[in-house]
Order: structure tokens, then C-alpha cells, then sequence
């Protein structure tokens, strides 16, 4: 059901996104904005680059407005918060947030 994307509206996703990670949880210990950077070869991947498009709500056709460009981990963590790598996960997207802030 929510698993065909038109490719027009991943691109678009993709290209707002600028290739990074949208998430905007704060549970996901990311701090406001996960912004990981993505690659878009990893589509459907669960390596660290990969990512996924998360869509609000139900729909029949998707718009960009109600998709969300997701690293792996936090669309893990969005479509099943009582995944068992949770804490994992959220250790490793708190990581790197502690890395990016040593870059900057
Ligand atoms: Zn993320
Ligand atoms: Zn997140």
C-alpha cells in the first residue's frame, strides 16, 4: 500500500532534502533535525547512507508535502517505535549528532 512511490515525487523529496536526513523527531535523539547526509544509491538500504521516504497520514496519491526523507534508522524507529533496536538506533543517531558538532 504505501510502498510504490511515483519516482517524480521521490526526486523532488530527494532534491528538497538536498540529500539529507528530514527528520524532525526528537525522541529519535537527533536533537531538532537529524540531517543526516544520504546516498542516493542506498535507497532501501540499511546501511548507515541509506534512506527511505516516510509519508504522513493515509493517501491515495502522494505528494512531496506529506513525504519525509528518512535515514534508515529513524524510519526504523518512525514506522515501528516498539522496534527492538531502538535504543540502538537511537544511540547511533545520537552519535552522530556528537560527531557533527565536533565538525563544525
Ligand atoms: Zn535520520
Ligand atoms: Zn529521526
Amino acid at each position: 500500500m504505501h510502498d510504490e512511490i511515483p519516482i517524480d515525487i521521490e526526486d523532488k523529496v530527494w532534491k528538497r532534502a538536498d540529500a539529507r536526513c528530514e527528520c524532525e523527531n526528537p525522541k529519535h535523539g537527533h536533537g531538532y533535525l537529524c540531517d543526516e547526509p544520504l546516498y542516493h544509491r542506498s535507497r532501501g538500504s540499511s546501511r548507515s547512507d541509506g534512506w527511505w521516504i516516510y509519508i504522513e497520514g493515509e493517501w491515495n496519491i502522494p505528494t512531496p508535502e506529506i513525504c519525509t526523507l528518512m535515514c534508515h534508522y529513524c524510519y526504523q524507529l518512525e514506522i515501528n517505535p516498539k522496534h527492538p533496536e531502538f535504543k540502538t538506533y537511537r544511540g547511533i543517531l545520537k552519535n552522530r549528532r556528537k560527531h557533527r558538532s565536533y565538525e563544525s
